[in-house]
Formats: C-alpha cells, sequence, structure tokens
C-alpha cells in the first residue's frame, strides 16, 4: 500500500520546500550532510569542469532536435550553436579546455553523421517535468522523448562521460524516474530507455522498468524526503566521496570530536543519535593518537617529496655527465649506476590519433587521447601490429636519459 509523505496538518514549515530531483536524491543516499550543505545552506561549490562540459553538450543537442519544423540543422549550425553555448568553467588551464572543446566537437560531428539520415522532430526535447509523488514535489528535465509508430514512448538521455556498464542501465533510479513522470504526465507507454553514450556514439536501450521497479523508487523517495524533512543530516564519510567533496572544510566529520563522539549540532538542531556504525569507529581515548597519526603521516609525505625532488636533480647531473662523456656506467662506494633512457611519445595530431584509435577499437581503452594514456598502450605487448603502426605514424618517440641503479657487491 503506498503511503504517504509526513501529513501537513498544523505541521511545522518543511525544513526543505523545493521540489527534489534525481540528483539531489542522489546526493542525499550518498551523504545526508553533503545534501545539507549544498540544499539547505546553499553553500558554493568549485565549478567542475565535467558539468561545464556536460551542459555544453546538452545545450548544443537541445537546439538540434528544438527546430519547430524541418528540414534539421546543418552540422555548421549545430557546431555554431555549441561555440555560442560553450561553458568555459571550472577547467584546469587553456590548454584542457581547449581539448574538451575539440573532442566536444568531434562526438558532435559525428553524432550528426549517425543520426542525421534518420532525423525526425522529437515529442520534446529537454522536457521539463513536475509531478508529486504521495505529496513530495519531484522536478526534472528529460533529454529527448521520441513518439514511436506504435504509439508509445522512447526516452533518451546523452551521456557524456565514462562507459556506462550494463548494470547501471538496469537499475538506474534517473530512467525509472523519467519513466515514472512521462508515463504519468503524458498518459502514454514508455516502450524503451536509452542512454546515448556520446563518446562512442553507442545507444545503450533497456526495455521499460517492472512496475515494482518504479514501485520501490517511490518508496526512495519518500524515504529521502521523511530522511531531510526530520533533518537527518549525518555525515557519511567514504574516501573517494569525500577526496572530491568541496564541503570538507564545513563538514563535521572533519572536526576534531566526530570520531568516537556524536557529531554536533547543526542549526541549532539536536544531534542525531550515534548511529550504530559509529560503535565500530575509533573510541575517544583513541582519537587523540589518531590526530598525531594523521600529522605525522602528511609530514612523512612532506619529506618524501622533498627527497624525490632531489633524487631527481641528483639523477639529471649523473645522466648529463654520463652523455657529456660516452660513459654507460658509473660506479660510488656502495652503488652502481647504468644509462637506461626513457622513452616517450610525442603526437602530433589528437584528431587524427582519435581516428586511429576509433578505427582499432581501443577507443574505450584509453577513453582520451591523454599522453601518459596512449604511451602505455603504445607499450602495451597485446596491441596489433596494424595498430602499432598506424599509432606510431601519428606520434613521434623521444628519448630522454634514464638511469638504473644498484648496490655494489
Ligand atoms: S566531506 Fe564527506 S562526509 Fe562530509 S559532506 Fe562531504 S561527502 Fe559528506
Amino acid at each position: 500500500m503506498p503511503r504517504k509523505a509526513a501529513a501537513s496538518k498544523a505541521a511545522p514549515a518543511k525544513v526543505y520546500d523545493r521540489p527534489l530531483s534525481h540528483s539531489s536524491i542522489s546526493m542525499y543516499l550518498e551523504c545526508p550532510q553533503k545534501f545539507k550543505l549544498k540544499y539547505l545552506d546553499k553553500l558554493p561549490e568549485a565549478p567542475k569542469w565535467f558539468f561545464s562540459f556536460g551542459q555544453s553538450m546538452h545545450k548544443a543537442l537541445e537546439f538540434f532536435y528544438s527546430i519547430p519544423a524541418l528540414p534539421a540543422p546543418t552540422v555548421e549550425e549545430l557546431l555554431a550553436r555549441y561555440q555560442e553555448g560553450w561553458i568555459k568553467t571550472g577547467y584546469k588551464d587553456a590548454e584542457q579546455e581547449r581539448e574538451y572543446f575539440a573532442d566536444g566537437e568531434r562526438m558532435l560531428r559525428e553524432f550528426y553523421a549517425k543520426n542525421i539520415k534518420t532525423f525526425k522532430l522529437p515529442l520534446f526535447a529537454e522536457y521539463k517535468f513536475e509531478l508529486e509523488v504521495s505529496g513530495v514535489p519531484l522536478l526534472g528535465y528529460v533529454d529527448r522523448i521520441d513518439k514511436l509508430d506504435s504509439g508509445g514512448l522512447a526516452i533518451l538521455d546523452y551521456k557524456t562521460g565514462k562507459s556506462i556498464a550494463k548494470e547501471r542501465l538496469g537499475e538506474d533510479r534517473q530512467l525509472t524516474m523519467y519513466q515514472m513522470a512521462v508515463e504519468k504526465l503524458l498518459g502514454a507507454p514508455v516502450e524503451s530507455l536509452t542512454f546515448y553514450h556520446l563518446p562512442t556514439q553507442q545507444p545503450l536501450t533497456v526495455g521499460p522498468r517492472p512496475k515494482a521497479q518504479v514501485e520501490a523508487l517511490k518508496e526512495t523517495i519518500l524515504t529521502v524526503n521523511d530522511g531531510i524533512q526530520g533533518r537527518k543530516f549525518d555525515p557519511a564519510p567514504g574516501e573517494q566521496k569525500c577526496r572530491w567533496c568541496d564541503f570538507k572544510p564545513h563538514c563535521p566529520a572533519f572536526r576534531p570530536g566526530f570520531y568516537g563522539a556524536p557529531p554536533p549540532a547543526v542549526d541549532g538542531v539536536e544531534s542525531p543519535a550515534p548511529r550504530s556504525r559509529q560503535a565500530e569507529l575509533p573510541s575517544a581515548g583513541d582519537s587523540a593518537r589518531l590526530a598525531e597519526l594523521v600529522d605525522r603521516y602528511g609530514d612523512a609525505l612532506a619529506r618524501l617529496k622533498a627527497l624525490e625532488l632531489e633524487a631527481g636533480r641528483l639523477k639529471e647531473d649523473i645522466a648529463a655527465i654520463l652523455a657529456r662523456n660516452g660513459y654507460v656506467r658509473a660506479f660510488g662506494s656502495r652503488f652502481e649506476v647504468g644509462a637506461a633512457p626513457e622513452v616517450r611519445w610525442d603526437v602530433r595530431d589528437r584528431a587524427k590519433l582519435l581516428d586511429v584509435l576509433k578505427r582499432h577499437g581501443l577507443y574505450d581503452r584509453v577513453l582520451k587521447p591523454s599522453a601518459p594514456e596512449v604511451y602505455r598502450l603504445l607499450d602495451s605487448p597485446q596491441l596489433s601490429g596494424d595498430a602499432r603502426r598506424d599509432l606510431e605514424a601519428l606520434a613521434e618517440r623521444k628519448e630522454t636519459p634514464g638511469l638504473t641503479l644498484k648496490p655494489l657487491g
């Protein structure tokens, strides 16, 4: 039996009164404290290149499919709109921005070539939906909805990131939410759900979600809403998610006293009871020891970095003297060194390199033609002769001095 969201009769003001979206629900499930810091406290996050890139690509494709009538825009018009709508923020530097801009252009050209012959006006491009699930408001945008000859609907979502695992396709909450919203608001059955992976131009399609999966999503939405309205904002730290979280300076999990004690009260609201998981965390007695170890670990890594820099400089000096004198080996009183040149490859034409990687089915192995990935590929004994020949034609082999070192005796 479907349950209702917390009753509103004489209820206090809602903790969060905006509609939930797929991303805000996912964030709450990932870390309730992160949800609070972002959506309630509205702390700013640093711009991220992958959001800028994804939005730029989505805007260009929205333009492509939003025309009121045929014919379809030309590829030049598509690329002009891409350039116009390009979002520059979040990139490490101008070079990284240039690389991704060129990669996006390449993806759009390929998208156009692959889809222009079968181009049809969609039912909706960038379809905005708003609905309620048992009193909980939801909001979202579906990249594209096509009407099928059968009268059913096909939902499509563009992806610009890494390749998508098959299991994710079957379980992804975003697609389930889109199906639920579209069927309810447009009154037609959804017959297929697709993630269109732009880097490889692969449409990954599954059939509609069964009813039980849609019901399970509704339960998840209500559980998340209950957590938010009940002010359950415990931090849920984890190595990967905290590493990339902009809110660490504001997060109770990173303040003294979190381990072994409940997190401090937030906004004058009483702290939640310690979670059972906290019983597994270090006791209060271990806190001081833990803090000392963390500092010593940081100091040790700093010393290690300084030593690495010194070793690098010594290596360069030795290699220069060996090269100047034509020696291949030299001895100290305790160690011996041998000249061992290091090889790297300078890629001349990135666009051609991409073509070669794709032609030989290697694109997924490097995802983008970053230099270290391509060196690894060129050094791989599994690389076929043809692929090696084509790749080597696009790259210049360069040797820099290197050394081997072993103790004497
Ligand atoms: S730093 Fe970690 S625990 Fe804290 S809000 Fe971010 S993800 Fe959550």
